[in-house]
Parts: structure tokens; sequence; C-alpha cells
């Protein structure tokens, strides 16, 4: 039977804390196209193994082409902008995301199937409002770990993975949310491996 060749495992969906991004000690910068919305944006679609490591970089003769997504630059910089100083339009960000991490699902998602997959799972997924559900509010008050992943885990049907960041205080706050998805793209799924990492068991979920 002929198969075609897999070259990884699953996705990480991992979407980021904008008011985290900004306490931590490295700052940040809003876009030149505005402070983003408080809301979380997305980080990255990594393809990942299930022993827990993962390919990069895995195609340098398909670099980022901005013209094969220019129908979706408005959306991608509402829910994927870039917090890295100096101020940029988010393009260096998305670069380093298709490079880094897209290459390496190419056989899957080409450019502009990975980049419009990853818009449709931040669509599907609104982690915020399942917090705030849950009386978990970006107000700069701490949340027990335990009570962020399970309103998480209820309100969107799978384990996530937190990753907290320090702030200029040492306070652990609550950074990155990782979900798994299926080597399509399109499901989410339970976690094959979670990634490793230490949070307080109280957080910070700061204000942006
Ligand atoms: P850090 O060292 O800050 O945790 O991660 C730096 C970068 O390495 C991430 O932004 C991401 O590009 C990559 N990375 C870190 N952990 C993982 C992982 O578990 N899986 C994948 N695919 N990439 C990761
Ligand atoms: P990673 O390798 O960790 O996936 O990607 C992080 C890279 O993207 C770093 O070079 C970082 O400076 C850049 N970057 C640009 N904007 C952002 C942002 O909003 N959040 C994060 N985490 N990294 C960003
Ligand atoms: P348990 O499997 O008992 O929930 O957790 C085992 C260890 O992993 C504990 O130290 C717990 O704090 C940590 N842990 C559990 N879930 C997460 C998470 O989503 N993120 C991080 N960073 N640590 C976690």
């Amino acid at each position: 039977v002929l198969c075609v060749s897999q070259d990884f495992d699953f996705f990480y969906f991992v979407q980021q804390w904008p008011g985290s991004y900004c306490d931590s000690k490295q700052s940040c910068c809003y876009p030149t196209t505005g402070k983003p919305a408080a809301d979380f944006g997305i980080h990255g679609l990594w393809p990942n193994y299930k022993d827990g490591s993962y390919p990069s970089n895995c195609d340098p003769n398909n670099p980022f082409d901005q013209s094969e997504i220019s129908d979706l630059t408005s959306s991608m910089q509402k829910n994927w902008p870039t917090l890295a100083c100096p101020s940029g339009s988010g393009l260096k960000f998305w670069e380093h995301e298709w490079e880094k991490h897209g290459t390496c699902s190419e056989s899957v998602l080409d450019q502009h199937a990975y980049f419009q997959t990853t818009l449709n799972l931040k669509r599907k997924v609104n982690l915020l409002q399942v917090l705030k559900s849950a009386g978990i509010q970006p107000n700069g008050e701490f949340y027990s770990l335990a009570n962020i992943r399970e309103a998480i885990q209820n309100g969107i049907g799978y384990t996530p993975w937190i990753e907290c960041n320090v702030d200029t205080s040492g306070n652990s706050q609550l950074y990155q949310v990782y979900l798994c998805v299926d080597t399509s793209g399109s499901n989410l799924i339970e976690c094959p491996v979670f990634p490793n990492g230490k949070c307080g068991s109280q957080i910070e979920f700061p204000t942006f």
C-alpha cells in the first residue's frame, strides 16, 4: 500500500496573552497597526513528534511569500499580532513562524492553508470567553493553575498546557496556552505529550 510520508505526529496550537508578554523583562512594542485587542493572540501552529521533540526549519526552498496570504492580512493583523520590539507590521513574526514551523508541515498545508487553518482554529477556540465565563478575568488577580486548566478543559473539551512567564516583580503569570491538533490542522485532540516548564500554583492573569 502506498502511503504519504508523515513527517510529524501532531500540532501544538499556541496562543499568547499579550499582557504577560508585555509585563516580562523583554517588554513589548505594539504593532505599527496599533494596540491589539485585549484578547489572546496566535503565536503559532507547531508540528511536533509524540516523543516531545520537534522538527524545525524544514525547507529553505519554501520561503515566506507575503503575496500568497494577502487576502489574510487584515485577519492576521487582528488575530496574530506581533508584540516584539521594535514595532513591526507582523510580517517578520509570520515569516519566522512559517519558516521555522510551517515548512515542517508543508506536505499537509501549503503556505496559504497553514495560515488560514491557524486562523480557523483561533475562531473555534475562544479562550478568553471560556475563562471569563469561569470567572477568570484579565484583571491582575491571581488564579490557581488547576482552576485555569479546568476552565479550559470544560469550555473547550480538551486538556490544555499552560506556560507561564514571570513579570518584572517576579510573579508567575499566564503567558501561553497550548492545545493539540491533528495532522490535518482541523481537529483538536488530546495532547500525545505535554511541553515542560513550571508555573506557580497561583498565577497572575494581568490586564492588557
Ligand atoms: P522557549 O524556549 O521560549 O520555550 O521556546 C522558543 C521557541 O522554540 C518557541 O517559540 C517555538 O518556536 C519553539 N518551541 C519551544 N517548545 C516547543 C515545542 O514543544 N514544540 C515545538 N514544535 N516548538 C517548540
Ligand atoms: P518562536 O521561535 O519562539 O516561535 O518565535 C519567537 C520569535 O518571534 C522571536 O524571534 C520573537 O522575537 C519573534 N516574535 C515577534 N513577535 C512576537 C510575539 O508577539 N510573541 C512572541 N512570542 N514572539 C514574537
Ligand atoms: P498533575 O499531573 O499532578 O496535574 O501535575 C504534575 C505537575 O505538573 C505539577 O507540578 C503541576 O503543577 C504541573 N502542571 C500541571 N499542569 C500544568 C500546566 O498546564 N502547566 C504547567 N506549567 N505545569 C503544569
